[in-house]
């Protein structure tokens, strides 16, 4: 069970913050059982300390004796020299979580050169409100009990999802990208709006809860997006008006795009 594991944070960021606070405050884990270990950057840590009251280090301080779950949570570029140096530390019970963009299990393995059960996990930025949509897939030496651990511990940040690690890459594409292109969407409906004569705040609450109902519905109707559509497109209507620019300007082709490249990234940087 989660609750009675230790949990090794490697990299502080706002990755690493969000599922400590998930931790915390939405899993119930208790603060002694966290410690995260950053860089050089002792404001950082301080600042953790200080927030959600964990314990905080350098990485070459840092003993893993006690720890059940290491959370690699630094830059992919920073991941071959951070895994170096936790290597001579790693133990039989350890699992390894790592929410490294684009760092496939065989390439950790190889590197840590023991048989460790290695999960990936991939949040998105929501995860900072509890509404992550999180993909997780298994390394080959994860177990069932393992695989169930890195489900419990992502819950604490939103949704999760089962997925095989060739999956991951599309999954990065929709999901992991997926916030800026609707941010993006909603910087454009809130531009034209304020053109058009409403205040930009008043435009912006209007836009994201329009979103937010759009998505719900997805969520709790058993409609497709493409039935829910057409169910509110009268022929000749506004809505009708407003679909045909979007599709004369490559509205669809356009998001399309945008999650094929972000997944095509996400291959290549391995
Ligand atoms: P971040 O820059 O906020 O955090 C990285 C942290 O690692 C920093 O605090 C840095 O000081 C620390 N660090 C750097 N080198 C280190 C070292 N050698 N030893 C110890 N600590 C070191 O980045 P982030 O946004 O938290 O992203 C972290 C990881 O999460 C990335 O690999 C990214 O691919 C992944 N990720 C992020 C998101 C997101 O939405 N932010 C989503 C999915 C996956």
């Amino acid at each position: 069970m989660l609750k009675y594991r230790n949990i090794a944070f490697i990299g502080a960021g706002s990755m690493a913050e969000a599922m400590i606070s998930g931790l915390i405050n939405k899993a119930g884990i208790s603060p002694n059982r966290i410690i995260a270990a950053n860089h050089s950057n002792e404001n950082r840590r301080l600042e953790l300390t200080n927030r959600y009251n964990i314990t905080t280090t350098s990485v070459r301080e840092l003993s893993l004796t006690n720890t059940d779950v290491i959370i690699l949570a630094v830059k992919p570029k920073q991941a071959e020299e951070v895994l170096q140096q936790l290597r001579p530390a790693l133990q039989d019970h350890h699992v390894i979580l790592s929410v490294l963009a684009g760092i496939s299990t065989t390439f950790i393995e190889e590197i840590i050169d023991r048989s460790l059960p290695i999960v990936r996990v991939m949040p998105n930025t929501s995860s900072m409100i509890g509404e992550s949509i999180t993909g997780i897939s298994a390394g080959k030496f994860v177990k069932n009990e393992d695989l169930d651990l890195a489900q419990e511990l992502s819950k604490a940040i939103g949704k999760v999802k089962i997925i095989s690690e060739e999956q991951m890459d599309v999954f990065t594409g929709l999901a992991g990208s997926g916030p800026a292109y609707f941010y993006y969407l909603l910087e454009h409906m809130e531009d034209v709006a304020v053109e058009n004569g409403l205040d930009r705040e008043l435009a912006r609450d209007i836009a994201a809860q329009t979103l937010y109902g759009a998505s719900k519905m997805v969520m709790e109707s058993n409609d497709s997006p493409s039935e829910l559509r057409k169910k509110v497109t009268s022929p000749n209507g506004t809505t009708a008006a407003g679909l045909e620019a979007l599709a004369e300007n490559g509205g669809g082709v356009a998001i399309e795009k945008a999650v094929e490249h972000a997944a095509k990234r996400s291959k290549s940087l391995r």
